[in-house]
């Protein structure tokens, strides 16, 4: 049998439980990594495929992000094995068998990952009084439909752009993905007066040297169309987007998507990245090499994370995008002093969250 502690480190996980009910073939896992700055916050995801690894792995993550965006939270990830497309009652029996099986682990607060959303979430609440990510009935803050993620890439960019002498006026933007996360953060820099010089959807790329327009292009994703249904600018591959010259390159879509094969491609001043891991490891340093700044995932994309806290804490949609704001600039400002010419941004914000969280454990007796 596996070594059940070959993942410890001095930073954790602090626990991982495995919840097994047969009557309901209910297989869980949930990691929870970290609890020095706060009780953990992390997703529950619901995959046929995934493991105890996997939910560590993630739970790791949430440390790092979570301590990166300043919260008092720590790190946790819970994992379910089944499939997300199952029958509709026999999912809300297994999520509420699953949030009353670890109603005892208070240190672990779920919010909705991939496979489970907010009703799932309204359901845990439901059954332990504990979630973030709920229905706006029962207290949540809809952060998909306010664009908490995008807002604060946008306040990730601005702060960058500044560094580097770049003016927001006029700076030529292109989004791979134009989701929940690509089409906020369009919009909020378009408010910035920067203009979309390129957008890809999972049907092709749009392209118009002299700017598409945002909110049409988002009407038109309301509505169940593609980018390519647009009247206007040319129409191109989904892979077309990464050869847009453009000032500002958002990432909004999947992980890996650029890689030591096409990085080469990428002629942008700033990467943001919106998607989580959407850069491997040798095309962030390629990026890096050649001075393109790269703005890590969890440092840009936290402001769905810091929403989440907000919520749990009581606060409002305003509250909410006023704590996104200040973090978020106050983060990428921090990590932007502490990365050296020629090295990566993203080992300067793990630095900066691993301070975080040994000045946290500090305050903790076991510590001493
Ligand atoms: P979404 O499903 O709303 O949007 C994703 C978009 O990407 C869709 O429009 C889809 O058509 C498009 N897409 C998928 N594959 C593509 C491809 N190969 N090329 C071009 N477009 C493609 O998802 P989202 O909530 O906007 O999340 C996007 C990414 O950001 C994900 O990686 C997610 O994990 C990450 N993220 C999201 C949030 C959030 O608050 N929603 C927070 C942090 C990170």
């Amino acid at each position: 049998m596996d070594d059940p502690f070959r993942f410890a480190d001095q930073m954790g996980p602090l626990k991982i439980v495995h919840i097994w009910r047969p009557q309901l073939a209910l297989r869980a896992v949930v990691a929870i990594d970290n609890i020095d700055c706060g009780p953990a916050i992390g997703g529950v995801r619901m995959a046929p495929d995934v493991s105890a690894e996997e939910a560590f792995r993630l739970a790791r993550a949430m440390t790092l992000k979570n301590a990166a965006a300043g919260l008092p939270h720590g790190g946790g990830k819970a994992v379910i094995f089944a499939d997300p497309k199952m029958p509709a009652a026999d999912k809300e029996a297994m999520i509420r068998a699953f949030a009353t099986a670890m109603a005892d682990l208070v240190d672990y607060i779920p919010g909705p990952d991939m496979g489970t959303d907010e009703l799932a979430m309204g359901w845990v609440h439901d059954e332990i009084g504990r979630a973030v990510g709920l229905p706006r009935e029962v207290g949540g803050i809809p952060l998909d439909e306010i664009g908490a993620t995008g807002f604060g890439l946008a306040a990730a960019i601005d702060v960058a752009a500044g560094h580097i002498g770049l003016s927001l006026t006029g700076a030529r933007v292109a989004v791979q993905g134009f989701g929940s996360v690509g089409q906020h953060a369009a919009r909020f820099l378009g408010e910035k007066g920067a203009v979309l010089v390129g957008a890809s959807d999972t049907h092709g790329t749009l392209t118009d040297d002299n700017g598409l327009d945002i909110g049409a292009l988002i009407t038109l994703k309301h509505e169940g169309g593609a980018l390519r249904d647009y009247r206007r600018g040319q129409k191109r591959d989904g892979e077309a987007i990464i050869d847009i010259p453009c000032d500002i390159w958002i990432p909004a879509a999947r992980p890996d998507v650029i890689h030591g094969g096409n990085v080469a491609r990428l002629h942008a001043k700033i990467v943001a990245q919106g998607a989580n891991i959407p850069c491997t490891q040798e095309a962030e340093a390629d990026l890096a090499r050649r001075g393109v700044l790269v703005l890590p995932d969890f440092i840009a994309n936290a402001g769905g994370v810091i929403c989440a806290a907000v919520e749990y804490h009581g606060g409002t949609e305003a509250s909410a995008f006023a704590m996104i704001e200040e973090k978020i600039r106050a983060n990428t400002k921090a990590v932007l002093e502490r990365t050296t010419a020629g090295a990566l941004p993203r080992t300067a914000a793990v630095n900066l969250a691993k301070d975080r969280v040994a000045r946290a454990m500090r305050t903790r007796r076991w510590e001493h």
